[in-house]
């Protein structure tokens, strides 16, 4: 199985934040769940609307 790692840019600071498939399932998928906490300054990253969209297709493909 590939290891695959979606990278979200941190608005304020351009930072990558790596994101596991297990996390865009769990986390991003929620439509509760609005922003993403930037590791690097901690601002409040809007979550991006692709991130949305590989996040459902994740969870479509099970
Ligand atoms: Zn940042």
């Amino acid at each position: 199985m590939m290891k695959t790692v979606y990278l979200m840019f941190c608005q304020d600071c351009g930072l990558p934040k790596p994101l596991s498939p297990h996390v865009l399932i769990q986390y991003i998928h929620q439509e509760a769940v609005k922003k993403i906490y930037c590791d690097n300054c901690k601002s409040e990253n809007v979550i991006p609307e692709y991130l949305r969209k590989i996040a459902i297709d994740l969870v479509k493909e099970g």
